[in-house]
């Protein structure tokens, strides 16, 4: 799998003819509250992209009167979006993509009525993905996540944030940590790796929960540190998993080796933050049952509230996360997949946006910047990603559509005509289907 490199290939990209240009530009990062769905729309818009870099932005008349521009107007290869909407590529900023099967005698028996933690007691749920690690190469394990990282830039995804954590013992996290890295190689966007050794107790520790915990903090951290296989740490802290105070450990080592830490929180149940962001979390996850006692005190930090809808879809449930609540208090709100396969088998962004707005009530602006701005602060790659604005990444995504609110609109279809990353097309559909 290769981008379009040629050594003659013009340096530059220009997108033309833009029918709206969702910029997200503005100071105000990560947005809260009003500003989030402020979208900061150019219409019949261009982009003028090089070295991978956005270089200018605006109508076509101020975008084409770059001084670069004429000069250059030879190494410009020109990309007509005529009746196209162009967004910020999106920020994919909670997936599990290293595993090497769908669980479908989950899905079959969650359809019989059992519920997510019954599953996961008959043996099924996380510790159903492990064997399938266990037994594979890292290179077997890369060739799953290349075609995860594909099919999700094949719906709009420029930036994806993928864990480890189907693998539990020292060796088979490294081994997963690995394959992300692989796959990364291989893959044009950008990727933030995850160590979620504290995924779930393994087998083996069930009755020795804290050398399961020491293992975590004295082998797979200091290593994954060490080989810099990670940027993060994540705990899943949930009943049947681990709690507030044993993920306190495990940041407390995360911090040590110089990694960020994140968390999956209050997904199937109520959970107190307790200290949590004492630890600067870069994200808090789900919520699908966070204490309205905690709402202001999250509002209150720089920690991300990512909500992923597409587990509370899959597992048939009710209760999504309280988005409006989250959002008119103030909490930077996120959108992201949390493709797994488990809970959420989707690589699909948009249909993640259809969620929010439906079930969740957010607008189809305020997903969309959850999607891209916020989701880039999820990953602290604000700096470089989530708006279209000179100096940031040149990632894009090209839907084919009039209005932007289509984007959610047309659920379950993909309507991404393709995505431009590091300021090169790149369409993995086309490339599906030829
Ligand atoms: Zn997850």
């Amino acid at each position: 799998m290769t981008t379009r490199r040629k050594d003659d290939a013009p340096s530059a990209l220009l997108l033309t003819n833009i029918r709206q240009l969702v910029t997200l530009r503005g100071e105000s990062v990560p947005r809260r509250g009003p500003e989030l769905g402020q979208l900061g729309i150019i219409e019949d818009a261009a982009v003028l992209c090089s070295g991978g870099k956005i270089v200018a932005v605006g109508s076509k008349d101020e975008a084409t009167s770059d001084d670069w521009l004429k000069a250059h107007k030879r190494d410009v290869a020109e990309l007509d979006c005529s009746g196209a909407v162009v967004v910020p590529g999106f920020v994919d900023s909670h997936t599990h993509p290293v595993f090497t099967a769908p669980r479908l005698n989950d899905f079959e028996q969650r359809i019989a009525g059992s519920d997510y933690e019954t599953v996961a007691e008959k043996g099924g749920g996380i510790r159903g993905s492990v064997s399938g690690v266990r037994e594979a190469t890292a290179e077997e394990l890369a060739a799953h996540v290349s075609r995860a990282f594909a099919q999700m830039s094949a719906q709009g995804t420029t930036t994806i944030e993928a864990k480890s954590g189907y693998g539990l013992t020292v060796k088979d996290e490294l081994k997963s940590l690995e394959a992300i890295d692989i796959a990364e190689k291989e893959f044009p966007g950008t990727v933030r790796s995850t160590l979620l050794g504290a995924h779930v107790l393994p087998k083996d520790y069930l009755d020795d929960r804290e050398g399961y915990i020491r293992l975590v903090c004295e082998k797979m951290i200091p290593q994954a540190a060490e080989r810099d296989l990670a940027h993060f740490v994540d705990v899943f802290i949930e009943r049947g998993a681990f709690t507030v105070e044993e993920a306190e450990h495990i940041f407390t080592a995360a911090w040590e080796h110089g990694l960020g830490v994140r968390a999956h929180f209050c997904q199937l149940g109520k959970n107190e933050l307790g200290d949590l962001l004492k630890f600067g979390p870069a994200s808090l996850d789900h919520l699908d049952f966070i204490r309205n006692d905690d709402v202001p005190t999250l509002a209150a930090s720089n920690t991300i509230a990512t909500l992923l809808p597409g587990a509370v879809y899959f597992l048939g449930r009710s209760q999504y996360p309280p988005a409006r609540k989250l959002i008119d208090a103030g909490v930077a709100v996120a959108l992201a997949t949390d493709f797994n396969p488990g809970s959420s088998p989707t690589a699909s962004m948009p249909m993640v946006l259809s969620l929010a707005c439906t079930q969740m009530r957010m607008s189809p602006a305020e997903a969309i910047a959850a999607a891209t701005i916020n989701a880039a602060c999820a990953l602290r790659l604000q700096e470089r990603k989530g708006s279209v604005e000179p100096g940031k990444d040149a990632d894009l995504a090209i839907f084919d559509v009039d209005d932007y609110r289509e984007i959610p609109y047309w659920f379950g279809g993909n309507r991404c005509a393709g995505v431009v990353i590091g300021g090169e097309l790149y369409q993995p559909n086309l490339r599906a289907a030829g």
